[in-house]
């Protein structure tokens, strides 16, 4: 039985939580932890997917999470594995180069990729979700043209929604797109700041929501534009509390020309294009956050199994083991809840204040549970010898973006109001 004594170095001590198993250099890793979650997928192709997922986590991705968190190092290279191996096209028609995959099976690939990183999870969500503004809203040659590149992992996107002024309230968006004659429609002329853009400096493009005009609800469109277009900047990256390898940071357009063509729906529907790719979005965050919960908990149960304190397991303790079983409640609540809504979109039905309480229920279940291992793992859980500290910085953000909880409340206190 590994004890964790004070005088054993940092690398022993996380070695002999995993089991032996030396890791990066001495520093843990999540990989050797197993994620053993009981799933019901809808067909044998899908189980067959999950387990690709897997072993890619363990063999490809788990090795390098802890340098490169340290380093806030973009994780270029895995977002090009991730596309050569299909996972950044899951839930689109294979028309359009996508694995035609239900979204609950997109989801649950997600989660499996946020608990090993949450960094690259939430890209892979983030990109899933300008790839679905284009699918829904878009026109067929639109489609044609841009599609395949996103969804064969060429093309990393980002999603430019916020502005400084304008978070939860984006009605208060004042980035300008003003229109201007000439062969094939014209074009636009874009200048304005986007704040907070997850991905922002190493897009290949952006899904844009821009103003076309002053009226509160139908005055904003939404455009794509690939980053390599003139008069388009950005700031450093933001210097955030987690997610080290996604970085976010402003998205400058100095009188940037984005052809009519690159417009996505109608001039003036932006709102609602953003708002619809929105609740599948936030399915995203949901997986993602459940992902991370789903690591802690296997970490703290780990750990208190094998932990001695007078005399025995600390797991042994029912303070501890009421401690763990309210940390698996929460998490299987979370994956109840994005499960449940991801089937009501698979079934064609709305989903969008199911899509609410998954993200809050999610990322709620996601705090609660990052904390909670921390405290498990005792003064060992503060450290970076653990993966406990990065999944509770990890996890605070789900709470935040896509809306945050208090704005889910509200989609979901109006809708139960207008039922
Ligand atoms: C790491 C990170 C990545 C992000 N990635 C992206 C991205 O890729 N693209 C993008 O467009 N944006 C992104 N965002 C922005 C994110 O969506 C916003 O931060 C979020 O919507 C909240 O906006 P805000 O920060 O301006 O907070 P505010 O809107 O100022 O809110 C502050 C507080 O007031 C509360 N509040 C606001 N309105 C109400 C209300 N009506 N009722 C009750 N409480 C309310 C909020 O819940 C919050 O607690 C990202 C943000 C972060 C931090």
């Amino acid at each position: 039985m590994a004890s964790y004594g004070g005088d054993r170095d940092r690398g022993d001590r996380a070695a002999g939580l995993l089991g032996g198993v030396p890791a990066g250099g001495g520093a843990p890793t999540m990989g050797a932890m197993s994620l053993d979650v009981q799933r019901i997928l809808p067909t044998p192709e899908a189980e067959d997917l999950l387990a690709l997922v897997r072993e890619l986590a363990r063999e490809e991705l788990a090795p390098q999470v802890e340098a490169a968190e340290a380093e806030s190092r973009f994780p270029g290279d895995a977002y090009a594995l991730l596309g050569k191996s299909g996972l950044m096209s899951l839930p689109f028609a294979e028309r359009w180069g996508g694995g035609e995959q239900p979204y609950e099976v997109y989801l649950q690939v997600v989660e499996e990729l946020a608990a090993v990183w949450p960094s690259l999870a939430v890209g892979v969500s983030v990109h899933a979700l300008t790839a679905t503004v284009l699918d829904r809203n878009g026109t067929d040659e639109q489609r044609e043209t841009w599609l395949p590149r996103m969804l064969g992992g060429e093309w990393l996107g980002a999603y430019c929604l916020s502005e400084a002024q304008a978070g939860s309230d984006v009605s208060g968006i004042r980035t300008r797109a003003v229109h201007e004659d000439g062969p094939d429609g014209g074009a636009y002329v874009v200048s304005g700041t986007k704040a907070w853009i997850s991905n922002g400096p190493h897009a290949d493009y952006y899904v844009l929501f821009a103003r076309t005009s002053e009226d509160a609800r139908s005055g904003l469109s939404a455009f794509l534009v690939p980053s390599d277009t003139p008069g388009i900047g950005h700031g450093a990256p933001e210097r955030k509390m987690g997610l080290h390898c996604d970085p976010t940071s402003q998205v400058m357009f100095e009188r940037t020309r984005v052809p009519a063509a690159q417009r996505i729906g109608e001039e003036g529907r932006g709102m609602a294009v953003a708002l619809s790719a929105l609740d599948a979005g936030r399915l995203g965050i949901a997986a993602v956050a459940t992902g991370i919960a789903q690591a802690a908990l296997s970490l703290a149960v780990s750990y208190a199994g094998q932990r001695e304190q007078f005399g025995q397991r600390i797991g042994d303790f029912q303070g501890v083991q009421f401690m763990l079983a309210d940390m698996a409640a929460a998490t299987g609540a979370a994956r109840a809840a994005y499960l449940h809504a991801a089937r009501l979109k698979d079934a064609g039905k709305p989903f969008g204040p199911e899509a609410s309480i998954a993200k809050l229920t999610a990322s709620d279940a996601a705090v609660k549970v990052t904390t909670d291992a921390v405290q498990v793992l005792g003064g060992a859980g503060y450290t970076a010898d653990f993966p406990a500290e990065r999944l509770f910085r990890d996890a605070k953000i789900t709470q935040i973006f896509e809306g945050t909880n208090q704005i889910q409340r509200m989609v979901i206190g109006r809708s139960l109001l207008r039922r």
